[in-house]
């Protein structure tokens, strides 16, 4: 990192892309950007890595990027961490932004401590609010903590740039306008096989369920209680017998046991199905948000005092590992 701050301009988007697609955090997170670059008076700029990249480099432009950064190389197509962690961490030295937003996705979150490390600057994860303090331009960055009992504001005042991942679905999108101009500058890749230490074998795409969540009649949600990833295969098979679909709390889902689609709640989606059962989720405020007006909710909870029950019109206290087995053997014999 350059000691002299004033040397680090502009706002920079990390143009997330999978296989050819901007990724949706993108989109929000330019729609952000382009507040925070206004508020400074500099420029949105965004840095797309990956190979034949230039028509995604011509979407991101329409989604208001003044100029987009372009690493294209056969070496980029696929994501691996250190070749992104490379050519991210060369660009920022050169070119010095002042602040750098990525998604909390799960490549976002696996780049940005990498990056910031290597640049020597601070990082805060997972952002919910950003702002620019008026007096003195810096970002403050506000990032639930202490699972989401306090709201923490942060700010890097020493070192540049100022990074942040934000968490998908929470900020404005940026409207799109094909007619906007922007530039599109190539980066000198400066990359060679020998400095990735990972090879992609082989590109497997999800089997993602087709699931929609609003318009269920019947959802069966499961949280962090459930306690491992094959927990909703357990749900699955309820949710087939009852004709529904299975939805999941945030936390699930961050624990990685089940695709951000199914997520119900004020970041995930908003549902009112006639049946809602949910399992082993403690019914933080969140989530009470995508589903208290659900016409009949069922929980599940081993603890007798979880908030859920407060909303739940039936409330079992069970292992759900006892309870849901029970009810769907009893539905074998409807
Ligand atoms: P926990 O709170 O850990 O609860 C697990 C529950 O399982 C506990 O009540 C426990 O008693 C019970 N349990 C454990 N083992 C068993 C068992 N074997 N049998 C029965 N019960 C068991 N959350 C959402 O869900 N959706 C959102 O959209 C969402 N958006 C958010 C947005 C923001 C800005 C923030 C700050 C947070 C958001 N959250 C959201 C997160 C939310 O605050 C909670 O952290 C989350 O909902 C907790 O998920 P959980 O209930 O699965 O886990």
């Amino acid at each position: 990192m350059d000691k002299n701050l004033s040397l680090y301009k502009n706002v920079w988007v990390f143009a997330e892309q999978r296989q050819g697609k901007i990724t949706p955090v993108v989109i929000e997170l330019l729609g952000e950007g382009r507040k925070l670059a206004d508020e400074i008076g500099v420029e949105l700029c965004a840095i797309l890595l990956g190979k034949d990249v230039k028509g995604m480099a011509e979407e991101v432009i329409s989604y208001g990027a003044e100029k987009v950064y372009v690493a294209d190389s056969e070496l980029l197509e696929n994501f691996t961490t250190d070749a992104y962690t490379k050519v991210i961490t060369d660009a920022i030295n050169e070119i010095k932004p002042e602040i750098m937003l990525l998604g909390a996705t799960h490549i976002g979150r696996d780049l940005a401590p990498r990056i910031s490390s290597r640049v020597n600057t601070g990082l805060t994860a997972d952002c919910t609010k950003l702002e620019i303090d008026p007096e003195d331009k810096k970002i403050k960055q506000t990032r639930p903590a202490f699972g989401g009992n306090i709201m923490a504001t942060i700010i890097c005042p020493n070192n540049r740039p100022q990074m942040s991942t934000v968490r998908p679905g929470v900020m404005d999108k940026a409207v799109k306008d094909v007619t906007r101009k922007g530039e599109i500058i190539s980066l000198n890749v400066r990359l060679t096989v020998a400095d990735i230490r990972t090879k992609v074998m082989e590109v497997v795409k999800s089997k993602k369920e087709m699931i929609s969540l609003t318009d269920a009649n019947i959802i069966i949600s499961g949280g962090l209680g459930l306690g491992k990833a094959e927990g909703f295969e357990m749900l699955s098979k309820l949710a087939d017998k009852l004709g529904g679909v299975v939805g999941a709390s945030r936390a699930a889902v961050d624990a990685g046991w089940i695709d951000h689609s199914h997520q119900v709640g004020q970041t995930g989606t908003t549902v009112k199905p006639n049946l809602y059962i949910a399992c082993g989720i403690s019914g933080a405020i969140q989530h009470l948000a995508g589903m208290q007006s659900s016409d009949l909710i069922i929980a599940i909870n081993k603890n007798s005092t979880a908030p859920i029950f407060d909303v739940a019109d039936c409330g079992i206290v069970g292992d759900i590992y006892d309870v849901i087995p029970m009810l769907t053997e009893e539905l074998n014999n409807v």
